[in-house]
């Protein structure tokens, strides 16, 4: 046994300091940002905040909500072959650039991935997800799927330390999903005492994946703008959201009514409810990772993607950033023991 003593942040473990600015308004500062992706060498440019490849987040409906802003929907695993051809059939041709085809590394998995971009060449981003990322099993799968889909834009993970990072791009991967255990729906750390504080985590992944020409995805854990901010601020090239972008008209599910108010459920993608309806319960050897709640309906997705846009550039005006892709480098963190002040908090 050992013990690593330094300690790791989380972000309410952090507030971004100001600084002197010459920027007059919000309105100055660009969101976008652009990428051109280690192994498929494919350009990139939009604002880099993904929704969730989950079945309550990662829909086509919130795809095409997003994308009109340019952001990004990883498309969770469970649609249909005919549900895809469906969707593509509306889509206008830019879609391709705001979602991803998400995959398991099961047999299954890797055969439904390759129906999907048989039938819809034309798709450039995938993005390989387990809870797990540390097992050799994935790497090779990483391996295998670049071998197989050299254009590709691969997104993998999920992982939390540099070398792990490195290994992944090593393999193929162009993008790293970083985080484990800071999801609002996720128990792994109740369950095994498993994590990394998420800015931490962005911190080190970010520095490791950049060193190697990477990028990396920070996943989970944001649950206010302010987060997105602290993410960006870290080293995050794109933040992904689930708790932030569920309970909207464009988030799967149905609208639940307790006492005349209006509710939607979300859940995590191994909890009981995601693994009863997906893959007919919980296997015996293993714990469901995931909570399911109600969480208040909160209408169109619109409303939100723009306080949380309006939050960034706010940040980056604060810090004197006239472009997203400025604001780790015109980033200081300061230790805090406080943050908002929530007396009029429910
Ligand atoms: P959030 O933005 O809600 O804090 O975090 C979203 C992330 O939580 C997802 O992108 C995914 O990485 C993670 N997640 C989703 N479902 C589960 C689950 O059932 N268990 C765990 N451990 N993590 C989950």
């Amino acid at each position: 046994m050992r013990i690593e003593t330094d300690l790791k942040l989380g972000f309410t473990d952090v507030m971004i300091r100001p600084k002197r600015s010459t920027l007059s308004s919000r309105s100055l500062v660009s969101l976008e940002r652009e990428f051109i992706f280690l192994h498929s060498k494919q350009k990139w440019s939009g604002v880099p905040i993904m929704a969730a490849n989950m079945d309550t987040v990662g829909t086509f409906e919130m795809a095409t909500a997003l994308a009109k802003h340019k952001l990004f929907t990883a498309i969770h695993k469970h649609y249909s072959l005919q549900k895809w051809k469906e969707f593509m059939q509306t889509a206008n041709e830019k879609i391709t650039d705001y979602i991803a085809v998400s995959s398991g590394i099961g047999s299954a998995d890797s055969k439904k991935l390759a129906a999907i971009f048989s039938q819809h060449p034309e798709l450039k981003f995938i993005c390989l997800d387990v809870a797990n990322g540390y097992s050799e099993h994935f790497v090779n799968f990483v391996k295998k799927t670049r071998e197989q889909y050299p254009d590709k834009i691969i997104m993998a993970g999920n992982v939390v330390t540099g070398e792990m990072v490195e290994e992944l791009l090593l393999a193929g991967a162009d993008l790293i999903k970083v985080g484990i255990g800071p999801g609002s729906v996720c128990t792994t750390r109740v369950k095994t005492g498993v994590g990394y504080p998420q800015l931490s985590a962005i911190i080190e992944c970010a520095d490791a994946a950049h060193g190697l020409g990477g990028q990396i995805v920070s996943d989970g854990g944001c649950k206010i703008p302010g987060d997105v901010a602290k993410a960006f601020g870290g080293g995050a090239d794109f933040v992904m959201l689930g708790g932030m972008f569920a309970g909207h008209t464009e988030s799967g599910g149905k609208i639940i009514e307790i006492n005349g108010e209006k509710f939607k459920q979300f859940y995590g993608m191994s909890s009981e409810t995601a693994m009863n309806k997906h893959v007919g319960g919980i296997a015996d050897y293993r714990a469901s990772e995931g909570k399911t709640v109600e969480i208040p309906f909160r209408g169109a997705v619109e409303n939100t993607v723009q306080d949380i846009l309006g939050g960034l550039r706010s940040t980056c005006t604060y810090v004197g950033a006239s472009r997203l892709k400025e604001l780790t480098k015109r980033t200081t963190f300061i230790r805090v023991q406080e943050q908002h002040n929530e007396i009029f908090s429910k």
